[in-house]
């Protein structure tokens, strides 16, 4: 099996990833929330970081349930603060709690979240021709200034190309990597 340079073979968690998630369209609003929320909290961290966190992520944030992770008072705040098992930075906490607010908003105004940002690409994956990734591109940034915009923080260009590879909006397996253009 021929895998994406980056994927560590040693790291079960990662390969299963870089396997069933990584660059598959998802077009399911709770996924879509579930990795906009980790991958704003990965900035400035290793995604194998946030990856090895993820089942503690899902318990503190009540499966990433955006309704719930919206209504977060100051007492969830801080009970989120102390636990160790997530990261424990306020201001990427407090902007999880905004964010799903904006989130809902989205949800509202294009029915789902999906069809907002799957709207970028008219729903057409972008598929990587090279093997030089890029950190950002047009289309991250792009999204990015909207969705500052609109008021979600930790959702700078970066950001939001990692995220659009993660829901398969941008899918970049490399050119020798098994899953190249499988989706
Ligand atoms: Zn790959």
């Amino acid at each position: 099996m021929k895998r994406c340079r980056w994927v560590d073979e040693t790291s079960e968690l990662y390969i299963r990833y870089h396997d069933t998630e990584w660059g598959v369209p998802s077009y399911d609003d709770h996924y879509l929330f579930e990795m906009l929320l980790l991958e704003s909290f990965q900035a400035g961290l290793s995604w194998i970081t946030i990856l090895k966190k993820r089942e503690a992520f899902r318990e503190a944030f009540d499966d990433f349930d955006v309704v719930k992770v919206s209504q977060y008072d100051e007492t969830k705040i801080s009970a989120l603060m102390k636990n160790k098992d997530i990261i424990r930075n306020q201001l990427k906490i407090r902007a999880a709690v905004n964010n799903a607010k904006i989130f809902i908003q989205i949800q509202q105004e294009f029915d789902r979240f999906s069809n907002y940002i799957w709207s970028f690409t008219n729903g057409k994956i972008i598929y990587n021709e090279n093997d030089e990734l890029p950190a950002t591109s047009p289309l991250s940034d792009t999204i990015s200034v909207d969705l500052k915009q609109r008021g979600m923080k930790f959702v700078g260009s970066t950001i939001i190309y990692s995220y659009l590879q993660a829901i398969g909006i941008i899918n970049d397996h490399e050119t020798t990597c098994d899953f190249y253009k499988k989706n």
